[in-house]
């Protein structure tokens, strides 16, 4: 229409511009792929021709220095093309099979650990955090990297009885929070409302409408409009801080963090799973969250020891049971363990809607 504004386009940029060209040519035409060795995938198309990925972990939140020095080796030593994964890995394609090698050299010389493919433990994805995310509850950063120093040698080598997704979710309702293990954000207490603020801050209807078990109704205080909770109500979700930030949910004692297993996309195999609660209450400890990270730990060495080759964590769990998954974890069973909200079948987990 004549005097319109055009667009702003945003989103994603067309990703074919950036591809390297062996993988723009063969797009659509690839035969299969092998796995020379952790970290490395070789890809070979019905033409002939192989495209070599080299995967290398990265921090996700890379400052500008590292992310030069990256594309410095991709430049260097690559062909030039790099792409990140979803779970902040850097990848390097190479159509010349004798680069593979110096490549991962160059990488591990500047301290990037090369790993992460087929059965090993890939990198932690992870949510914004406290960089990014204005309701977090806990890094997600930092988890990550506080556990993936722990399970190094779990991400360089082929070590596990199948691929282990972990997850973590830095609050509990948004993104994040759906794999093998996820480590979630457990708010334990209904928020505190400064009513000073509320009328100010907060659009009120929508502030009612986010709670899930319609506990908020609006409230006359000290003659000022604002909103107050019915606590024996109130899950602790956090859905209302979002939209209404005097409606504080994060708390450094009683925000902890929980683990969930077992959670699976559907494959050409099985049915999606649902993930289930493992372990409460663990508390929410920076910089390094040790008792988050020595119960995932635990979890990972127990399946490594007793799962078949190829079970996923839940095929393990599901062969053995989950009594004997707590017996052989030594995770307490406790009565938060027992979902026994009816609500719940109508509403909450009750979808497989996907989330990574
Ligand atoms: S999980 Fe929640 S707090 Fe974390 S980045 Fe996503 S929306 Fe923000
Ligand atoms: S924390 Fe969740 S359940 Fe509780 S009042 Fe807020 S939205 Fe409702």
């Amino acid at each position: 229409m004549e005097g319109q504004r055009t667009p702003i386009e945003s989103g994603c940029p067309d990703g074919f511009q950036y591809m390297h060209p062996t993988m723009r040519k063969n797009y659509g035409n690839w035969a299969y792929h092998e796995d020379p060795r952790p970290g490395v995938l070789k890809h070979v198309s019905w033409s002939g021709d192989a495209i070599y990925t080299v995967r290398a972990g990265t921090q996700r939140i890379l400052d500008v220095f590292t992310l030069r020095k990256l594309c410095d080796i991709g430049d260097k030593y690559a062909e030039g093309y790099v792409r990140f994964t979803i779970r902040s890995n850097i990848e390097y394609m190479v159509a010349d099979g004798s680069k593979v090698e110096p490549l991962i050299e160059a990488l591990e010389k500047e301290g990037f650990v090369v790993g992460g493919t087929k059965n090993s433990v890939a990198m932690i994805s992870h949510t914004q955090g406290w960089l990014h995310c204005d309701i977090p509850g806990t890094d997600a950063s930092g988890v990550v990297k506080s556990m993936m120093d722990e399970l190094i040698e779990e991400f360089k080598n082929w070590n596990m009885p199948n691929r282990v997704h972990i997850t973590t979710s830095c609050c509990q309702i948004n993104c994040g929070g759906q794999g093998d293990i996820a480590i979630n954000i457990q708010h334990t207490k209904p928020p505190k409302i400064n009513h000073d603020l509320v009328a100010n801050i907060c659009e009120r209807p929508s502030v009612v409408a986010r709670c899930p078990v319609a506990a908020i109704r609006p409230a006359l205080v000290n003659g000022k409009p604002s909103l107050e909770v019915d606590e024996k109500k109130c899950i602790c979700c956090g859905a209302c801080y979002p939209p209404c930030t005097p409606m504080q949910i994060n708390d450094p004692e009683n925000t902890k963090l929980a683990i969930w297993v077992g959670g699976n996309h559907s494959n050409a195999r099985g049915k999606p799973t649902f993930q289930k609660l493992v372990a409460a209450g663990i508390p929410n400890n920076p910089p390094r969250w040790p008792e988050a990270t020595a119960i995932v730990k635990k979890i990972l060495t127990t399946y490594k020891e007793n799962a078949r080759d190829w079970e996923r964590l839940n095929d393990w769990i599901e062969r053995i049971g989950w009594p004997r998954f707590f017996e052989l974890t030594e995770l307490p069973f406790t009565k938060f363990h027992v979902d026994n909200w009816r609500g719940a079948r109508r509403t909450l987990n009750a979808s497989t809607h996907i989330r990574f």
